[in-house]
């Protein structure tokens, strides 16, 4: 997989390069990196949920396995995901910054904006691209 975690060269602490310019989101300095290799995160999260849709009805997989930061915060896109089609919130941008208060970040409280960034980034992906598939037509706010 493309997408490995990046660690800051400063703080140490591991993130996604989801996209150019990301910076640590503990300590805010610049990755070291020129390549453009590491922000395929959206685009192969998409694709994953895609497949995952398909061939399980949601998002979430269960036998998912998490070796990687990159894995768990998937992991957490697409639980969001699925909570978000189930409840199909007026604002579901409002609605990932209220989901992602609830989740427990134990000691890494900076993944939290990380991932909530990664998901809104994620959401306009989605819905500038959404699966043609039928199961999706049920989901309101994915086309809207
Ligand atoms: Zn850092």
């Amino acid at each position: 997989m493309i997408n490995i975690d990046y660690s800051c060269s400063r703080c140490g602490v591991s993130y996604v390069l989801f996209k150019k310019d990301v910076l640590c989101p503990n300590c805010k300095k610049e990755s070291d990196l020129e390549s453009h290799e590491h922000f395929k995160f959206i685009p192969t999260t998409i694709k994953n949920m895609k497949t995952n849709k398909r061939k399980h009805g949601k998002y979430s997989h269960d036998a998912q396995k998490i070796e990687s930061l990159v894995d768990q915060i998937q992991k957490v896109c697409f639980n969001v995901f699925d909570n978000m089609e189930n409840t199909n919130p007026d604002n579901p941008k409002e609605y990932i910054k209220y989901l992602t208060n609830k989740i427990h970040w134990h000691g890494t409280p900076y993944l939290k904006i990380h991932t909530r960034e990664i998901l809104t980034d994620l959401y306009d992906a989605y819905r500038k691209n959404p699966p043609r598939h039928s199961l999706f037509s049920k989901t309101k706010f994915l086309f809207s």
